[in-house]
């Protein structure tokens, strides 16, 4: 494509928003260089859009936001609705002079990785499955093609809009929930994986908006209804890039290393979900019998576990270990996907280098394990608020974060209830419905 006039450089906040800044493409060059301007406040705004009290930034400082030129990201002039062409950046938000700057959250996630790389020799391996809902067609049946057809030629435009960005489109398909579908992209190194969800998100609302739908991501929609998850696949493979999840000989196929792995994201599983799970509609779709995570345990193929083991196939040559991940599905897209990322790699590196003691084996549920099985399973945090306190009762979890973004990340969160404070259950949610649109 020619290039476009206008290029975004953008970072992601606290509540999985895109915020950014635009300059003209003849900058460009300049600007991969040396960045654009910003500030540290903008961490501190809530998805409502006013400034939390009590977050660490506020009227001075200034930051660069310096785009990664492999999120480099195309969205095609559109001239039947008046729409031109954009470039996307995602970028690191950096100090002035170009030095980490160690409340960015991408930074967060790329240091996370670092640390596991150095400390185990391991690297991560993801993938960001996405449920949304498309508001505007008419009504249709779970999985069906009608509901494949009646979405043309937005779902055609989004796979081939995705393909031309290079994020490697794999399944698109009618969801089970009303009006709901899901897109799921190939396995890429992690940090890929996290800019992908991070992009993917707006390419879906932008494209919608330009079909004359509304694409939602609510963790909710409706409270009888089906919710709309961010399922965070993970795998890990040695340094010359081998596969170590799997070894058919322990339960569920998974290895020591994955299940020590496995074991520090059980173990901090209730603060994870503070940044996984970040609303207070989160807490309504983490309920049993929604296939969302009814628990906080590690299963074979079920999908009431927070961390399920996939299937894996033979079927044409398949490679089983290579194949075989981890599932974290208490994760939405009111996250910011470096910081949902980056904490489960932060947890599960707890369980590969901390005390075994501290970190005990955890049982891996079969998967005709009943119900009844599993009553005694701990539960995840049922609101915001319980999630909050139990992040800030976990020493070790805090002790990840720069203790200006844990801060700030607290005061936005209690920012947001206040601002719902006084609503009753449904204005509260229609109102963070609204919101993540
Ligand atoms: N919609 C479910 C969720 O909220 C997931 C269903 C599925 O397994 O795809 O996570
Ligand atoms: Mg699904």
């Amino acid at each position: 494509m020619s290039d476009p006039t206008t290029v975004f450089v953008a970072t992601c906040d606290l509540s999985g928003q895109v915020r950014g800044r635009a300059v003209p493409h003849s900058d460009e060059e300049d600007v991969l260089r040396s960045g654009t301007g910003w500030v540290p406040a903008n961490l501190g705004i809530t998805s409502f859009g006013t400034i939390a009290s009590g977050a660490a930034f506020g009227s001075t400082g200034d930051l660069r936001l310096l785009p990664a030129e492999s999120t480099r990201t195309d969205i095609p002039a559109d001239p039947d609705v008046g729409k031109p062409g954009l470039r996307l950046y995602l970028a690191d938000q950096t100090q002035l002079d170009g030095e980490p700057w160690a409340c960015c959250p991408r930074t967060f996630l790329r240091t996370a990785l670092d640390e596991l790389r150095e400390t185990t020799g391991l690297s991560v391996t993801a993938s960001f499955e996405h449920e949304f809902t498309l508001e505007g067609l008419p009504a249709t049946r779970p999985f069906s093609l009608q509901r494949l057809r009646a979405a043309e030629p937005f779902g055609s435009d989004l796979l081939a809009l995705l393909d031309g960005a290079g994020l490697q489109p794999e399944n698109w398909l009618p969801e089970y929930g009303e009006d709901q579908f899901e897109i799921t992209l190939r396995p890429a190194d992690a940090l890929t994986a996290a800019d992908r969800a991070v992009l993917l998100r707006e390419l879906v609302r932008d494209l919608a908006t330009r079909r004359g739908l509304r694409a939602g991501f609510a963790p909710l929609p409706d409270p009888d209804g089906s919710g709309n998850g961010v399922h965070i696949h993970l795998s890990l493979q040695d340094a010359d890039g081998r596969p170590v999840l799997h070894d058919p000989t322990q339960p569920g196929g998974l290895s020591e290393p994955g299940v020590r792995f496995a074991a520090g994201i059980l173990r901090h599983a209730r603060a994870l979900t503070a940044w996984t799970a970040p609303s207070p509609t989160s807490y309504l779709r983490l309920t049993p019998h929604r296939w969302s995570a009814g628990g906080v345990y590690l299963a074979e193929r079920d999908r009431e576990a927070l961390l399920r083991i996939c299937p894996t196939s033979r079927l044409g040559g398949g490679d089983l270990a290579r194949q075989f991940n981890l599932e974290y599905r208490a994760a939405d897209a009111t996250a910011n996907p470096w910081l949902a990322l980056g904490v489960l790699v932060r947890a599960g590196l707890e369980g590969l280098n901390g005390d075994p003691a501290d970190y005990p084996r955890p049982k891996v549920w079969p998967e005709n394990a009943a119900e009844s099985d599993l009553t005694a399973v701990p539960a995840l945090p049922r609101t915001l608020p319980e999630a909050l306190q139990a992040l800030e009762a976990d020493k070790v979890a805090c002790s990840w974060f720069d203790p200006d973004l844990l801060t700030t990340h607290l005061a936005v969160r209690h920012g947001e209830l206040a601002h719902l404070d006084g609503l009753d259950g449904d204005a509260a949610r229609a109102r963070e419905t609204a919101r993540v649109h």
